[in-house]
């Protein structure tokens, strides 16, 4: 086995294992196997299985005691709980965001919708998917409510990845233009609108989900590397 000349490290380790689910290259409910991961990266079986403890806390792995590490499966029940408890946190960050938001957040929301759509126009799917969360985790941030904000941090990750897992993959993650019509209602502080944009923001992405099981499909561990 050819070891790799830098060392990963465990983020980079937890990064690559991350690419490979939201690109659909290791799918959902499939066996982590450590010996396996430590091959494929040339680092210790400790380090894959501190990177997959810190997946675990990001919700990306389920590690049950002694049958070892899985991507996680989040069901259609899942799914529906989830966006279930998004429409109940975020008109109240929306109506946050309105009271409290300076120009200095408003500002740094419009320069992440340039950033989104840089991503669209050069079709960058994992990106598009990743910045789709951070612009509800920046909506969370501005609306100054941490209690909020810490339980958007832990619902983002799990919808990024449903989304990468169930929805198409040639399909957006958030439709387009869709934050950038939120950013401008709260910019003219028009409540009623932007609660109700949002609302139909979450209908639209919950709606675009398949969650039928996806097909069995061979793994090549040896290319997660690289
Ligand atoms: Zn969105």
């Amino acid at each position: 086995m050819d070891a790799p000349t830098h060392k990963l490290g465990i983020e980079d380790i937890a990064d690559r294992i991350t690419d490979a689910v939201m690109e659909h290259r290791l799918p959902p409910g499939i066996k982590l196997v450590e010996e396996k991961l430590a091959n494929a990266f040339g680092v210790s079986r400790t380090k894959i299985r501190q990177a997959l403890t810190l997946l675990a806390t990001e919700g990306l792995v389920t590690i049950h005691a002694n049958r070892g590490a899985f991507v996680a499966r989040p069901t259609a029940a899942d799914a529906r709980d989830l966006f279930a408890t998004r429409r109940l946190l975020e008109p109240e960050i929306v109506r946050n965001v309105i009271t409290h938001a300076c120009p200095a957040h408003l500002a740094r929301l419009r320069a992440h919708l340039d950033e989104e759509a840089e991503a669209r126009r050069h079709g960058d799917r994992r990106r598009i998917i990743r910045l789709s969360g951070q612009f509800h985790m920046l909506l969370a941030h501005a609306s100054g409510n941490h209690f909020i904000e810490k339980l958007m941090a832990e619902l983002c990750p799990l919808t990024c990845l449903i989304i990468a897992l169930y929805d198409e993959p040639q399909t957006p993650a958030c439709p387009e233009d869709e934050h950038s019509q939120i950013v401008e209602a709260i910019a003219l502080r028009d409540e009623a609108r932007a609660v109700s944009l949002m609302l139909q923001h979450l209908d639209h992405i919950e709606r675009a989900l398949h969650l039928e099981a996806p097909a069995a499909r061979e793994i090549h561990w040896e290319a997660l590397y690289g």
